[in-house]
């Protein structure tokens, strides 16, 4: 149960790394220091010491944004729907917390479904959580009501993904999106969640005027619109970046692969960096991209990665409040990622002080009764990538 990683690089919330050993004892991140061999062998259980030297750690990164249940069949039937999105592709891209959405078709892909996956990941070992709806308004939920869902129900901790300037939903009624927010909001307020609302942003030309106007007819407090595929044009992140001014926060999806580009156009022209998350958008994609997007950005477009790796930790934890979750820090819960300082290779994955990955292995235990059946609905007994 303790676990010590040695000769670490580690990634402080600060951005920067500094070289120290981890602690980490059950679930949780106990001390970071240096620790002497004499001071580790009088542990009175034993300890299992991981040489991190030549290796960053850095806190698990957080996908607040894919679809668990799999993706909407937007390519001429109920054929394209894509499957659901498997522990092993978030183990593979460096994800310990994700949040699932459903998008288009709440028809066939259901929050009880969803709400399933996210409790099955639980099981599992990573940390999972949902918002609740889908493009629609009035949302699909559990209970009958955003308010009750976020307050009775612990993993869904906003309402979404809303769509706005998209052809698949109509724009909403500034009235009927005022309730479905204020509704997150006080849910969240009252269970100490996030109470988000998360907004699926088309590529129609009104972009983020819903939210604009929703801002300026309502008391709503910024930092709870969140809205994500905002990379989609030059003058949907201009916007963006004026409502991130004003405390929302958004997020770029690595569907096409491109966040180099729309990173750079952010920082130039004056995004606050604090408000900006990243999101693989899995269900046509896959998590495992989001630790290959990093790595391309870092080493193809010499992008720093100390920069980085807050939009996938630190500034995820903040805009859905996972206080303990997102950073390197004492009494933080530990999920660690560790990876090669040579070619940011991911090497080891711990979520919750558990193994998912090691030395490049899945180390995944738990997963349903198949024998008779040959296929492996988690991918649990995937060995390598
Ligand atoms: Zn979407």
């Amino acid at each position: 149960m303790i676990k010590i990683l040695t000769n670490a690089e580690c990634y402080l919330p600060e951005g920067n790394f500094i070289r120290a050993d981890v602690l980490v004892v059950g679930s949780k991140i106990c001390a970071i220091g240096t620790f002497s061999n004499d001071w580790i062998s009088k542990f009175p259980v034993s300890v299992e010491t991981i040489d991190c030297e030549n290796f960053f750690v850095a806190p698990g990164l957080i996908d607040p944004h894919l679809h668990l249940s799999g993706g909407s069949g937007e390519g001429g039937g109920f054929f394209s729907q894509s499957p659901q999105v498997l522990v092993s592709e978030c183990v593979f891209g460096g994800v310990t917390t994700v949040v699932g959405t459903l998008g288009v078709d709440t028809t066939t892909k259901t929050m009880p479904d969803l709400l399933a996956k996210v409790k099955a990941y639980n099981e599992i070992g990573l940390k999972a959580y949902c918002y609740v709806g889908g493009y629609d308004i009035p949302p699909k939920t559990i209970t009958g009501s955003v308010r009750d869902d976020l307050i009775f129900i612990p993993e869904i901790i906003g309402v979404g993904e809303l769509a706005i300037a998209d052809g698949r939903a109509p724009e909403p009624d500034l009235k009927d999106l005022a309730r479905v927010s204020i509704d997150a909001y006080v849910g969240g307020m009252l269970t100490g969640k996030a109470g988000v609302t998360h907004f699926h942003v088309g590529d129609g030309a009104v972009r983020l005027k819903s939210v604009r106007e929703l801002m300026s007819h309502h008391v709503i407090d910024p930092s709870k619109m969140y809205m994500t595929h905002v990379e989609r044009s030059e003058a949907l992140v201009d916007e963006g970046i004026e409502l991130a001014k004003k405390g929302c926060f958004i997020d770029f999806d690595i569907h096409e692969r491109d966040l180099h580009r729309w990173y750079k156009y952010y920082r130039e022209n004056g995004g606050p960096l604090t408000q900006l998350t990243v999101s693989s958008d899995a269900g046509v994609s896959s998590p495992k991209e989001v630790w290959e997007e990093i790595r391309k950005c870092v080493l193809e477009h010499d992008i720093p990665l100390g920069n980085l790796l807050s939009h996938f930790t630190l500034n995820t934890a903040k805009a859905l409040k996972f206080s303990s979750k997102g950073k390197l820090c004492i009494g933080c819960d530990a999920d660690l990622i560790i990876f090669s300082k040579n070619d940011l290779e991911l090497n080891h994955v711990l979520a919750h002080g558990k193994w998912m990955l090691k030395d490049q292995k899945l180390q995944l235990t738990r997963q349903p009764h198949l024998e008779r059946r040959k296929f492996d609905i988690y991918e649990v007994h995937q060995t390598s990538n």
